[in-house]
């Protein structure tokens, strides 16, 4: 949908757009006439934001393309680099955002130019895991996230795998010997042992999960 609301345009003393008022329908074809200089491209420019309204607005709802007069084509590139350059910068763009939205979601985001060697061991963690998630994976595996890491750093793992779980609608299957640490961010627990299930728990219905899980441990 596209709506031009009272917008206004001068350049100079020409006002060349006095209070354009029109709506576009979807699925539309809608002509813009008029003579050389009445401002055709200059509203053009406006809705795809190359260019601004003085006064009023233009509501666009629309993934906008824009084919200029002249083309605008790069002339130093092939007619295949000619069509991927932009979606190659829109990708690498989305993917930056992407990424430091993780870092920010995981309190990381001021080491972004920092090299792993210069991370604590739960910041390493916590950008290993911005990694897997990157890739937008639908089930989590996680081998040991707890193993080698102090016990604050630990709860950390605990709220973020928590808020995880939360936000992205994933699934988890976690791999640790720490039985405490499992029971904190489980909802179920398979204990295995010389190549068999030997409990297989659900740690919210269950009242003696712990007791049940030393018992076979
Ligand atoms: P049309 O596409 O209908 O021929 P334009 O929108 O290109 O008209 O231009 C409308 C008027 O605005 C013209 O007089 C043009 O010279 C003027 N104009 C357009 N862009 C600029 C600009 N960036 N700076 C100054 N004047 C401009
Ligand atoms: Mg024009």
């Amino acid at each position: 949908m596209l709506q031009i609301k009272n917008v206004s345009k001068s350049f100079g003393k020409q006002r060349i757009l006095d209070k354009i008022n029109f709506d576009v329908e979807s699925k539309k074809i809608i002509g813009l006439a008029g003579p050389s200089g009445s401002g055709k491209s200059t509203l053009l420019r406006c809705i795809q934001k190359l260019d601004h309204p003085d006064e009023g607005e233009i509501i666009c709802n629309e993934i906008t393309g824009f084919m200029f007069q002249d083309f605008q084509l790069f002339p130093h590139m092939t007619v295949l680099h000619n069509l991927t350059y932009a979606p190659k910068q829109h990708k690498m763009n989305e993917i930056e955002n992407r990424a430091l939205n993780l870092l920010r979601h995981l309190s990381i985001e001021d080491k972004i130019n920092f090299y792993p060697s210069q991370l604590s061991g739960g910041q390493k963690q916590r950008v290993a895991l911005a990694r897997i998630l990157m890739m937008e994976p639908t089930l989590l595996l996680c081998d040991e996230p707890t193993s080698g890491l102090d016990v604050a750093t630990i709860s950390n793992i605990v709220a973020l795998l928590s808020e995880i779980k939360n936000s992205m609608d994933i699934t988890m299957v976690i791999a640790s010997h720490d039985l405490d640490f499992l029971i904190q961010i489980t909802d179920r627990i398979i204990l295995l042992k010389n190549g068999n299930i030997v409990v297989d728990i659900d740690v919210k219905t269950s009242s003696d999960t712990i007791e049940t899980l030393h018992k076979y441990y």
